[in-house]
């Protein structure tokens, strides 16, 4: 669709960052054109509309479009921080990277037991920042319904990773 072929041309490519052999996505060219910004809140908030009771946006990439998706759907949004930044009180879970390990954090009780979760992220590598964000919600006794990026990494298979969730995996663009 056109929306893909707009973000194909609008997403820059940088390799090597930020280490040899990476190659960079950089989605902040997105933000220069305000059409291409609504376009891709209304494509994200129509995978979403009555299936959602609310929002999480991963730090910090996913804050740029989640509030806004969450604004169009008219649910919360709550954000899930990198540790050591949210006042108390908090619930974490600790993740591993490739190499050592991380944590994330939420204010407690800001998404409610039973509640039908979207998590949202610009982009889905391994799939292991979103697998810890879902365990987080999951920790407070709600759903992760539906998770959606605007890139999908295919060959660091994070959909597959995700599958223990038995939710709806939303990518927009794609890449191999
Ligand atoms: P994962 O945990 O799935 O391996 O990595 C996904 C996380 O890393 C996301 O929070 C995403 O923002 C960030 N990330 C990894 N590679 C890229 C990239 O090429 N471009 C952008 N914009 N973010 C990336």
């Amino acid at each position: 669709a056109q929306l893909i072929l707009d973000l194909e041309n609008t997403i820059e490519n940088i390799p090597d960052f930020p280490k040899p052999g990476i190659q960079f996505k950089d989605i902040t060219p997105i933000f220069l054109n305000p059409k291409l910004y609504e376009d891709v809140i209304a494509d994200l908030a129509n995978f979403s509309r009555g299936k959602v009771d609310a929002v999480c946006g991963i730090e910090s990439r996913g804050y740029l479009f989640g509030i806004a998706v969450a604004v169009a759907l008219e649910v919360p949004f709550v954000l899930i921080r990198k540790a050591g930044k949210l006042p108390p009180p908090f619930v974490g879970v600790k993740y591993d990277l490739e190499y050592g390990s991380a944590e994330i954090e939420m204010r407690t009780g800001q998404i409610k037991p039973g509640q039908r979760i979207l998590i949202h992220d610009d982009l889905l590598a391994t799939g292991g920042t979103t697998e810890a964000a879902a365990r987080l919600v999951e920790k407070q006794g709600a759903t992760v319904s539906q998770f959606s990026f605007l890139i999908g990494l295919q060959d660091l298979h994070g959909e597959e990773r995700l599958r223990q969730f038995d939710a709806d995996v939303y990518t927009i663009l794609d890449y191999k």
